[in-house]
């Protein structure tokens, strides 16, 4: 089936339609940015590129970046504390990979692990990323795997307490065509990030320089889940317009139309 590219309205009427309110008390449990998604009320609102693997990977290549000392355990610890649980992180897979290979279909996992260099992280930390990734199914933390095909037509950059399902009918002249949408949750991560660099300070997972503090891991993190965010989208999400979805309590919200993936 071929996607479909969404315009305006069409992004307009999708986020009207699937948009739900943000549960408080799991708010930090997260999903991938893929759009194969299905709309179920359990679905967590926080969308990122890789789940919870990719929040790993953004923490070690903002180490690698900026040169500071990680304790690849701790962290691993200090993340299954801020999501509530080690039964909370989130990973997946998809019905065409091999049911063996842990996060074999996600598409952001794939790239790392093939070319781990472009997200700056280490092979070392990529397979730590995975035997964690795999001691967490194990112990009751939840690999979704979805089903379809890829046909994101949009990518949405959301602020504000609610999420939006990526998968909507569209009703055509030529009929109901099934239509997706990448997400990436920016209000949501960047929220469970000021959580997580406090715990991850206290918890000593990093070793910042002289002078660094909260705040300091907090830019550089968020600038690096940007730099992923930019190295996956370039291969997956090529030519795709970026909507900026702005929520207001009341579930109103405002969308912008901003540049195409490069
Ligand atoms: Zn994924």
């Amino acid at each position: 089936m071929n996607k479909v590219i969404l315009n305006t309205s069409e992004v307009q009427e999708l986020v009207f339609a699937n948009k739900y309110k943000v549960v408080e008390g799991t708010k930090f449990i997260s999903r991938c940015i893929d759009g194969r998604y299905q709309a179920d009320h359990n679905l967590p609102a926080l969308a990122i590129a890789g789940a919870d693997a990719g929040e790993m990977a953004v923490i070690f290549a903002t180490a690698n970046i900026y040169g500071f000392e990680v304790d690849n355990e701790k962290v691993f610890e200090t993340l299954c504390k801020v999501v509530g649980g080690i039964k909370n992180l989130r990973f997946h897979t998809d019905e065409h990979a091999e049911a063996e290979v842990l996060m074999g279909g996600c598409g952001h996992i794939k790239n790392i692990s093939q070319t781990p260099d472009d997200f700056k992280v280490t092979p070392a930390q990529v397979a730590f990323i995975k035997k964690k990734a795999k001691e967490a199914v194990g112990k009751g933390a939840v690999q979704e795997v979805l089903k379809g095909d890829h046909m994101e037509g949009a990518v949405l950059v959301i602020t504000g307490p609610y999420g939006i399902f990526p998968q909507y009918v569209l009703k055509t002249s030529d009929g109901n065509i099934t239509t997706q949408v990448f997400e990436f949750h920016k209000g949501l991560v960047d929220a469970r990030h000021k959580v997580l660099v406090k715990e991850l300070v206290k918890n000593k997972a990093v070793k910042l320089y002289e002078g660094c503090d909260e705040d300091y891991l907090y830019q550089v993190l968020s600038s690096t889940t940007e730099d992923h965010l930019m190295e996956i989208g370039g291969r997956l999400a090529k030519g795709l317009t970026i909507y900026s979805v702005a929520f207001e309590e009341n579930g109103e919200f405002t969308l912008e139309e901003s540049d195409k993936i490069q």
